[in-house]
């Protein structure tokens, strides 16, 4: 323990996904960075599947090649999906995407939350300008004119010019920042646990939704599955209480038998699901990024896509105001040059906050009359291919303004 402060250009609370890509984003720049986590990095084996994925869009494969975290995520593992499978449990309406027909090789990628989490931190140990601290606690944040102070649990002390709050959605920054958020829960937890069905997944992300919420298996690899079962808390938390027999087959059930019997399954968890939004973006010299900003409902895996076009964003940004003070003298943390970072990234996240949160309304809807215009609108969106496309595009993360970091140009393709 030291009490010598010390110094840095850029501090990021929180070493999660969005966190610990954030500072493999900075690798280039100029900027020095410490990175603090308060808990030990997750622990990853061969042997098991992790209970947390995350359904990964190109856009976001781009940001992490760029960044150069993509190769060892491959070396772990990674579970690609060529097609998606989505179906209204109280009606008929269907609707199925094929990569194939956008002449994509896949939509997007399964991939554990620990091994996104280890090839970023792995990447991060090869970079001079970043020094990682952990496990241990932010503490205490005191913003200056010119820097902001944080001290630690461990009695240490960190001077930088910017702090990123990467903190997660109870963001201790966020509230040292005065920010406020605004959203609602929607008394309803995900159920996720990993199962092995009788019958293959065929690289499908499959979707049911059903009246309590949706419910998802998502391909992994050995034709096992992961499943994100939404539901109300009184539901979830039935469902919890199962013995595996019955939780088996009460999943067979839900999910239709799609995929046949379920033949195994693993230990189960749960996560209350909200939405939640933080009014801004950006304080004095304190930026938000990734679930900190916004938490959306896991139904379409859009929540740490968003959080890495924000890391990907914000690192344009700073890099970008970095190289301009070198002629202006511009301060890089300064108001103005957070709020290019906040305009750009609030536009997306609203647009996506409201369709996921449309989406989880029209599927809970049990009115005869919303039940047939929403498995009516979900066969002729299914039966015009040039509306699907575009339906396509967008989760797969292609459409929007995508910061140069999440673009497929930026460097050559690593082949998977
Ligand atoms: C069931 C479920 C399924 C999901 N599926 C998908 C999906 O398919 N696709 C998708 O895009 N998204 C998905 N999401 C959303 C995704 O999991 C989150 O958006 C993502 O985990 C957010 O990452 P983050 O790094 O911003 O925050 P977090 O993962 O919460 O990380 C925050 C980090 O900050 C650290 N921390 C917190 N406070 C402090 C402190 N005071 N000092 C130091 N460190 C601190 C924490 O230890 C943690 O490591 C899903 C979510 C759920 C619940």
């Amino acid at each position: 323990m030291s009490n010598q402060t010390e110094q840095y250009d850029v501090i990021i609370v929180g070493g999660g996904m969005v966190g610990a890509s954030f500072a493999c984003a900075l690798a280039d720049s100029q900027l020095k960075i410490a990175l603090v986590e308060n808990v030990q990095a997750p622990t990853w084996t061969q042997a098991d599947h992790d209970l947390r994925v995350s359904a990964i869009t190109q856009a976001s494969e781009c940001f992490l090649r760029n960044i150069g975290v993509w190769e060892g995520i491959v070396a772990r593992r990674i579970s690609p999906f060529r097609e998606m499978h989505v179906w209204d449990g109280s009606g008929s309406g269907v609707i199925h995407f094929d990569s194939a027909h956008i002449g994509e090789a896949t939509l997007g990628h399964i991939i554990e939350n620990s091994v996104i989490q280890l090839a970023a931190l792995e990447r991060l140990a090869e970079m001079k300008n970043v020094h990682y601290i952990a496990p241990v606690e932010a503490a205490a944040m005191n913003v200056e004119d010119d820097r902001v102070v944080l001290s630690l649990s461990d009695g240490r002390i960190l001077e930088a010019k910017l702090i990123v709050g990467a903190d997660g959605s109870r963001s201790w920054v966020r509230q040292q920042a005065n920010i406020d958020v605004k959203g609602w829960s929607y008394h309803q937890k995900a159920v996720v646990t990993t199962v092995k069905t009788a019958i293959y997944h065929n690289e499908t992300a499959w979707q049911r939704f059903l009246p309590d919420g949706p419910l998802a298996f998502l391909p992994l690899t050995d034709g096992y599955s992961s499943i994100v079962w939404s539901a109300t808390t009184q539901r979830a938390d039935a469902l919890l209480a199962l013995n595996d027999v019955d939780f088996m087959a009460e999943l067979k059930s839900a999910f239709d038998g799609k995929l046949g019997d379920i033949e195994s399954v693993s230990a189960r968890g749960a996560f209350p699901l909200k939405l939640q939004h933080a009014t801004r973006y950006v304080g004095e010299r304190t930026v938000l990024i990734g679930d900190a900003a916004h938490t959306v409902h896991p139904l379409a895996g859009q929540g740490v896509n968003l959080g890495f076009m924000d890391a990907a964003a914000l690192a344009e940004v700073l890099i970008d105001a970095t190289e301009k003070y070198k002629t202006s003298h511009v301060d890089f943390a300064a108001h103005r040059v957070l709020r290019r970072y906040e305009r750009w990234r609030k536009t997306d996240t609203l647009a996506t906050l409201a369709a996921m949160d449309l989406f989880k309304r029209l599927f809970g809807h049990r009115s005869p009359a919303v039940c047939w215009a929403r498995n009516t609108g979900l066969t002729l969106t299914h039966q015009a291919e040039p509306i699907k496309n575009i339906i396509m595009r967008h989760t797969m993360g292609l459409s929007g303004d995508l910061p140069a970091l999440a673009k497929p140009s930026y460097v050559n393709k690593v082949a998977v």
